[in-house]
Formats: structure tokens, C-alpha cells, sequence
């Protein structure tokens, strides 16, 4: 199964993703990681992408499109994945469905998980991963059962991303509607498009999605 996640930052991509990763054994693919681990290598990607992604405005679709290209060539991926983050521009919705093809796969489904601009900021600026596993709370919404200790594997770091702060979140959300929104129609015309209310709570947004999956 080929997934894509749709929505703008914040919307709740990553945390259902990381649910239907376990649930339904596919692999996560999520491109902002991809970019962040370049970015701590401090490999020459890394270097180019953590200044466009501090302005909040899009890494070039050239690089995009090979990193994921690169990703979808390793075996672990074979079983299905699920794209949280790419594809953001039409260009690579257009690489994406070409890379699928010589592999004679196609997308199962694309969810958009709809939201108002006006709840993205509080969901930004309050999220935090678990340094050690990679698993994300929220300072009001999602708090670790025992305060201070990941839920899932114990660890007691936890990292803040640097462009998940107010003045940046203004301009992510301008590159959404401007260049990531247009996906919309472009996957409705394919007949593969479902939406699900990005508003609710956690556990409602994921049997939402599930619902969802039951009708593919
Ligand atoms: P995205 O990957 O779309 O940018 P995340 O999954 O990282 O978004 O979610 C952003 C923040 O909001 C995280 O801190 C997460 O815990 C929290 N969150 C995700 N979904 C919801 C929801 N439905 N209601 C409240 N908070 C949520
Ligand atoms: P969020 O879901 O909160 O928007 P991501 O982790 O998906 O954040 O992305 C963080 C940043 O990485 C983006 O603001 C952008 O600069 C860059 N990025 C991630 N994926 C892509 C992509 N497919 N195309 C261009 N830039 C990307
Ligand atoms: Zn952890």
C-alpha cells in the first residue's frame, strides 16, 4: 500500500503516521526527518536545506526528488509506505507518480487531513519528539503518561525543531496554500483523494483514517 498524508504543518501527519506504521507494518517516509538527519550530519544537503527550511519556504523539488527516489530504491520500503511530507509542489507529485510507474506500483490513497490555519500555531509551537526513539507529544495535547519519560521507549531527552516557532510558521503555511493546496485537485481528478477532519482529537482523527482505508 502507497499512502500519502496531505495537510499543512502541524496538521497531525507525523503522529498518524507513526500510528499506521505500527498498525499496519509500512514505512514511515517522512521527508522533514529525511532533511533534519542531513541537517545533523551536516552533509552538503544538509547545509543547502536548514537554510530555506529556518526561512520556512521549500527545498528544491531536484533535491526532494532524489531523496525520496534514493529511499523508495531500499528494500525495508518494499511492503508499503506512507508519505508524510512529500510530495509538496506539483513538480513532484509529477516525479513521484513517474517513479512509481517504472516500478509498476501506484498510489492507494492520498488523506488530507483537513485543518484551520488558526490551530496550527498552538500545534507547532508546542510539539516536541523524543530525542532517543523519535516518538512526538505536544506541551497540552499529548503528554507523555509519566511527565519527563517517553511513553514508548523510556528515553528522557526530548528535542524542539528551530523552525517550529510563531514567525516561521507564517510562511509554512504560505508555501502550503500556495504550492502544496493545487495537490489537492490534481489527486481528486485521479479519483484517489479522501479527506478526514483534522480538527477532532488524536484517537478520533486515526479511526477516521481507518474508516477511510476500509473503503480502498
Ligand atoms: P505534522 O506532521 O502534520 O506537521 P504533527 O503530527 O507533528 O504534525 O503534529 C503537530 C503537533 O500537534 C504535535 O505536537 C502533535 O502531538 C499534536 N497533534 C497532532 N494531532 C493532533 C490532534 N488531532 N489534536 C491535537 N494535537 C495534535
Ligand atoms: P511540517 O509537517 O511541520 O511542515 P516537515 O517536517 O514536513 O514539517 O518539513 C520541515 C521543512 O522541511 C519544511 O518547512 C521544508 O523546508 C522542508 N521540506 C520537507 N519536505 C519537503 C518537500 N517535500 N519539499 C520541499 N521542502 C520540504
Ligand atoms: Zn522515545
Amino acid at each position: 500500500m502507497i499512502l500519502i498524508l496531505l495537510g499543512p504543518p502541524g496538521a497531525g501527519k507525523g503522529t498518524q503516521a507513526q500510528r499506521l506504521e505500527a498498525k499496519h507494518g509500512l514505512v514511515q517516509l517522512s521527508t522533514g526527518d529525511m532533511l533534519r538527519a542531513a541537517v545533523a550530519e551536516g552533509s552538503e544537503v544538509g547545509l543547502k536545506a536548514k537554510v530555506v527550511m529556518d526561512k520556512g519556504e521549500l527545498v528544491s523539488d531536484e533535491i526532494m526528488t532524489a531523496i525520496i527516489s534514493d529511499r523508495l530504491n531500499e528494500a525495508d520500503t518494499k511492503n508499503g509506505v506512507i508519505l508524510d511530507g512529500f510530495p509538496r509542489t506539483e513538480a513532484q507529485a509529477a516525479s513521484l507518480d513517474e517513479m512509481l510507474a517504472t516500478k509498476g506500483l501506484a498510489l492507494n490513497a492520498v488523506i488530507e487531513m483537513k485543518t484551520d490555519d488558526d490551530i496550527l500555531v498552538e500545534r507547532i509551537t508546542g510539539r516536541y519528539t523524543c530525542a532517543n526513539c523519535g516518538a512526538g507529544y505536544h506541551d497540552s495535547f499529548l503528554k507523555p503518561a509519566v511527565e519527563g519519560v517517553c511513553d514508548k521507549c523510556g528515553g528522557t531527552e526530548f528535542v524542539r525543531r528551530s523552525d517550529d516557532v510563531a514567525e516561521t510558521v507564517i510562511s509554512r503555511l504560505k508555501a502550503y496554500h500556495e504550492q502544496t493546496a493545487p495537490l489537492l485537485p490534481y489527486y481528486r481528478n485521479k479519483g484517489i483523494l479522501k479527506q478526514v477532519d483534522g480538527m477532532t482529537g488524536i484517537d478520533d482523527v486515526t479511526r477516521q483514517i481507518e474508516a477511510e482505508l476500509q473503503t480502498i
